[in-house]
């Protein structure tokens, strides 16, 4: 009888692991591919994300330091900068592998090859019943991403209005002309995707370039990344991944008696930027603190709502702001972005605000105060435009 299974090898549950292995319990970690393994990501990891992590990465595992974001709509675009750091870029298939050896190194046992098919809450314990066998845990996490269906075993199944859609296309090309184009910046481009946007990430060697938008509103997203490529001057047959991202928010159930989900399996993506790593890696933190709790000091079962309490302490504000700015950009999308690019205090305060300071509420109103309520067809106008897009 294991304290904890955790389903789920991704940063989500390589973190509980970790934390998991360093509290004590007796940990099992299932995983179904064979690490290193492919993951359909930007790979941008914010500044937020890397200060969750209780250790260094080494510098093999960062592809890149950014401090500079440009953001275009049409034919302007304008730029926003924070040092040193803004997000480090990484490849999914190295920093996952590392975050699971870093969970490896707590004395975890942990399973790769092996696929989880159900998990099935019994008095005292849960049965856990893989491709491979049947284990018994005291408690389960769930932390299968977002594709997986594992979560309805605690939660009903969402709809479409709650998922976003993301493809991404790695495109290969020489370190120099990448960091050339690209000085420590990211693209983003709104406009591409409805109410979503398309980026071009300039990654060691290979540009990460993509869309995410609202599963709703994207017809045909395909074709959508395609011409949005081929616009950025990307022309070639490359390969397209594409992947679900919930953004419902924080409202969903993360708990039943013996069941817990963490990361995308939970909902704790942005719903307006799509970030999850961060979110993914802190909840699978949260969890494991939260089943160590129990199990350490024999505290109750209702003790594990500690642990919704908790995400919802640390980011349960950021997120829900997070969904009503996706609502704003996909209900007046084109004042919206033009309102983004007219004005670089908008970037600035966004940068400061949502990105440091993780706080969408004071962003929001700060806008609306400024740009939506006084004056705003006036005000609007008046905006100076920093840029012109040449590319
Ligand atoms: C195109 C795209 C671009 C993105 N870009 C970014 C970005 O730049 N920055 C950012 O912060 N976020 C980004 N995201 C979101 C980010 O990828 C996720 O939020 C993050 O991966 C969530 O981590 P996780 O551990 O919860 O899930 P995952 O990373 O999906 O890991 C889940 C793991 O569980 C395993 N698994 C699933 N089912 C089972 C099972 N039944 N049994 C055993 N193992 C199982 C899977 O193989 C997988 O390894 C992007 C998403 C997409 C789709």
């Amino acid at each position: 009888m294991y304290d904890l299974i955790i389903v789920g090898g991704g940063p989500s549950g390589a973190s509980a692991g970790r934390t998991a292995g360093k509290r004590g319990l007796l940990t099992l970690l299932i995983e179904k591919e064979n690490f290193p393994r492919y993951k359909p990501c930007g790979g941008s990891l914010s500044s937020y994300g890397l200060s969750c992590l209780d250790f260094k990465l080494p510098e093999y595992v960062i592809e890149r330091n950014i401090s500079k974001v440009r953001v275009h709509f049409r034919d302007r675009f304008v730029e926003g900068m924070k040092e040193p750091t803004m997000a480090l870029l990484i490849s999914r298939k190295v920093f996952d592998n590392f975050l699971l050896e870093k969970a490896r190194e707590t004395g975890i046992e942990v399973h790769t090859g092996e696929k989880v098919l159900d998990c099935i809450e019994k008095e005292d314990y849960v049965e856990v019943i893989t491709t491979d066998n049947t284990h018994l845990g005291r408690f389960v996490l769930i932390a299968e991403g977002s594709g997986g269906t594992l979560k309805y075993r605690v939660r009903p199944r969402d709809k479409k209005t709650d998922y976003g859609l993301g493809l991404v296309s790695e495109i290969p090309d020489k370190y120099e002309a990448i960091r050339n184009r690209f000085p420590r910046t990211i693209d983003i481009h709104f406009g591409i995707a409805q109410g979503g946007y398309g980026w071009i990430f300039p990654h060691s060697g290979y540009y990460s370039a993509g869309i995410v938008g609202t599963a709703q509103y994207l017809e045909n997203p395909k074709k959508v990344l395609l011409d949005f490529l081929q616009e950025k001057g990307f022309s070639g047959d490359f390969p397209v991944h594409s992947h679900i991202i919930p953004t419902g928010g924080i409202k969903r159930k993360s708990v039943s008696s013996r069941l817990l989900l963490s990361g995308d399996a939970a909902g704790f993506v942005d719903a307006f930027t799509k970030e999850g790593i961060s979110y993914a890696i802190r909840s699978g933190q949260l969890a494991a603190e939260a089943v160590a709790d129990l199990v350490m000091y024999s505290l109750k079962l209702s003790s594990l709502k500690a642990y919704e309490s908790a995400c919802r302490q640390e980011f349960g504000n950021y997120l829900a702001g997070s969904l009503k700015m996706e609502k704003v950009m996909h209900c007046f999308p084109e004042i919206s972005f033009k309102l983004a690019v007219s004005n670089g205090e908008i970037l600035d305060k966004y940068l400061d605000e949502v990105v440091t300071k993780r706080n969408y509420k004071d962003y929001v109103r700060w806008l609306l105060l400024n740009f939506c309520l006084a004056e705003p067809v006036s005000r609007i106008k008046s905006l100076t435009l920093e840029g012109t897009d040449k590319n």
